[in-house]
């Protein structure tokens, strides 16, 4: 399979062309097609085999021209760590620069002053956020999530374990009932089970982990 198979727009295509991205891997090939559908999706596969890209490439694409207003954001990428919030801004920002209106990305974590990340929120379309920075941001209500149309949860595995459960449930109370969630997780635990089971709508689960 081809990324082209996978009815991409052409400005990611290119993009993917550019930073030499030949192909979809196997949890891209299965993801992209009903996240671009609009369907609520759970996919589970090891580290490392490209669950990044497997929901940005149709976010943006779903996503785009669609711009925040009033500190509304159009999507929210939950993640466990600073590191994986920066590292998931930047690819999203690789992708997103290529479309013909970019959308505004920004990454927020806890650790750091929250007075900087006050001041650029105006303008943000998609953030990426570990819970409890989040959830501070929304109590300051410098951030507005009622209106958010795309959420994923990245490493869903490790922000429970990291005994996130208690902000994730209160961040999902303030998200609108009708919207897209997408769930991605390395391993599959009945705690991840629970979030699929109370938060997704009617999902494509893809699990393509390896027997051992
Ligand atoms: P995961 O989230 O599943 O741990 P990542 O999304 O971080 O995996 O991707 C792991 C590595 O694979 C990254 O360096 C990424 O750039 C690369 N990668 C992702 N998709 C592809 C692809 N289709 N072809 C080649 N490399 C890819
Ligand atoms: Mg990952």
């Amino acid at each position: 399979m081809t990324f082209q198979d996978l009815k991409l727009s052409s400005a990611l295509l290119s993009q993917l062309e550019k930073n030499q991205f030949a192909s979809p891997t196997p949890i891209q090939e299965q993801v992209i097609a009903p996240i671009l559908e609009g369907k609520d999706v759970m996919g589970i596969a090891k580290t490392g085999s490209g669950k990044t890209l497997a929901y940005v490439l149709p976010l943006l694409d779903r996503l785009q021209n669609k711009r925040s207003e009033n500190r509304e954001i159009q999507a929210l990428v939950m993640v466990p760590t600073r590191e994986l919030a920066v590292q998931v801004s930047e690819t999203i920002i690789l992708f997103s620069k290529a479309l013909k209106n970019p959308l505004i990305t920004m990454a927020v974590y806890g650790g750091v002053s929250i007075n900087p990340q006050m001041m650029k929120m105006n303008t943000v379309d998609i953030l990426v956020a570990t819970p409890g920075r989040l959830l501070e941001l929304i109590e300051k209500n410098a951030v507005k999530i009622a209106k958010t149309k795309i959420l994923v949860l990245d490493e869903a595995d490790k922000m429970l374990s990291a005994g996130f459960q208690a902000e994730m449930d209160l961040i999902f109370n303030r998200l609108p009932t009708k919207k897209q969630t997408l769930l991605f997780s390395a391993t599959l635990s009945n705690q991840v089970t629970e979030i699929k089971e109370n938060l997704l709508k009617d999902p494509v689960v893809i699990d393509v982990q390896v027997p051992e």
